[in-house]
């Protein structure tokens, strides 16, 4: 089979890296636009001011209307630009837009889909795993994605509030060895000013214990503008530091973005990818498949692919776990192995976080393993005659 580069048509589109700016802000002074306190400033927050801009179905009006007091709509400049106009099917207006569905009621669907509150020794910090922690330090994002697995308390304006005991929430840190490993997260801790970043980040990084610190972020997509050099300068003083990013379709990495995460892999701090298998929006290996090389391209390594959690309101975004494992296999053997990110779907309830892949094993005994490739053909592994394991 020949690599879909080469069979796709519209993969050297997909992997192209484009500017946006300014889009439908054509008519505002274009020196703004670099700078990311004006983008949060303009960001789109109403059905009014998103009207100006583009053509609205019905389904979109009225979830528009319904969010106000669920999970909130918030659309930077930068990331609306990526917005097609006309198109509903658009895959960037799927995650920001809301629509009707979000208020169908499923009886499958939760409002803590990972079961993260009953696994909180102190109200913001889930400890699940014995070695790390996901330490929520806001509730506030400079976008908001609609299929939001922490919708509960993210935005600020439904009935659940985040509350974060920072002070015991950093006596747990300091007094806990087992804790290796810190990931703050929420909200989106880049929107804090680095000053107030950098407090967080200096108070974990004295705690002997803790060895490496990660920051889950969409705010190098959603406002790359935020990725400035004062900025890097202070994480880099935190070393180790991963961020991990998130972003789903190809169009997101923009040549804006491209430079940011440049930026971040020149200030030493490896960025991890976070995906969402969603419906209508990378539900295909073509896409996936651009999304990953645009990835690498942008020194950024695709770290997870996850199954859509069971949020209440994403019954319209969600895809069949049998199309993550048809696209895993779409990618292993087919792409550079960086490029695969591995699939997991969050245990519903809160079981963490469970690989899913697709089986490549036909028959296991003591004597051999009969495997298949990625293009189907079988291959044997003898198994060692003579092996113990160490007790
Ligand atoms: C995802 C997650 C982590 C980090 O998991 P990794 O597999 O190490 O990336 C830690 N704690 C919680 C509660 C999580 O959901």
């Amino acid at each position: 089979m020949l690599a879909a580069h080469s069979t796709d048509p519209d993969y050297d589109k997909m992997i192209a890296f484009q500017s946006h700016a300014p889009g439908y802000w054509a008519a505002e002074a274009m020196e703004k636009w670099d700078d990311h306190k004006w983008q949060l400033k303009n960001r789109i927050n109403s059905l009014n001011e998103l009207e100006k801009h583009i053509n609205l179905t019905q389904e979109e009006r009225t979830g528009i209307i319904l969010s106000g007091n669920k999970l909130a709509m918030s659309i930077t400049p930068h990331f609306m630009n990526l917005v097609d106009k006309d198109d509903p099917n658009c895959p960037i207006r799927k995650q920001v837009i809301p629509r009707m569905e979000e208020n169908l009621d499923d009886p499958q669907e939760m409002d803590d889909p990972c079961g993260e509150d009953s696994h909180m020794p102190v109200p913001g910090l889930v400890h699940r795993y014995p070695d790390r922690v996901l330490f929520l330090v806001t509730d506030r994002c400079a976008s908001y994605c609609r299929y939001c697995t922490r919708s509960r308390v993210v935005s600020g304006v439904g009935e659940q509030q985040l509350e974060t005991h920072w002070e015991a929430a950093f006596e747990y840190l300091e007094n806990t060895p087992t804790i290796r490993d810190v990931l703050l997260s929420g909200g989106d801790p880049l929107l804090f000013s680095d000053a107030k970043l950098e407090k967080i980040l200096s108070r974990l990084h004295a705690i002997p214990h803790i060895q490496f610190i990660r920051i889950g972020s969409r705010i190098p997509i959603f406002l790359p503008q935020r990725i400035t050099d004062d900025l890097c300068n202070m994480l880099k003083k935190y070393h180790p530091l991963f961020i991990s990013i998130h972003t789903n379709h190809p169009k997101e990495l923009t040549t804006e973005v491209k430079a940011g995460l440049e930026k971040l892999a020149d200030a030493g701090i490896m960025t991890g990818n976070q995906s969402v298998l969603l419906r209508g929006v990378n539900d295909d290996v073509p896409t996936q498949k651009a999304l990953v090389h645009k990835l690498l391209m942008s020194r950024s390594r695709p770290y997870y692919l996850y199954q859509c959690d069971l949020i209440k309101g994403s019954s319209h975004l969600r895809t069949s776990v049998a199309k993550g494992i048809e696209i895993i296999e779409g990618l292993r053997g087919h792409t550079t192995g960086y490029a695969i990110p591995q699939y997991v779907i969050d245990g519903p309830g809160g079981g963490g976080k469970i690989p899913i892949n697709p089986n490549y094993i036909k028959e296991i005994t003591t004597e051999k393993v009969v495997l298949r490739n990625y293009e189907g053909k079988e291959f044997t592994y003898p198994e060692p005659q003579h092996y113990e394991t160490k007790i």
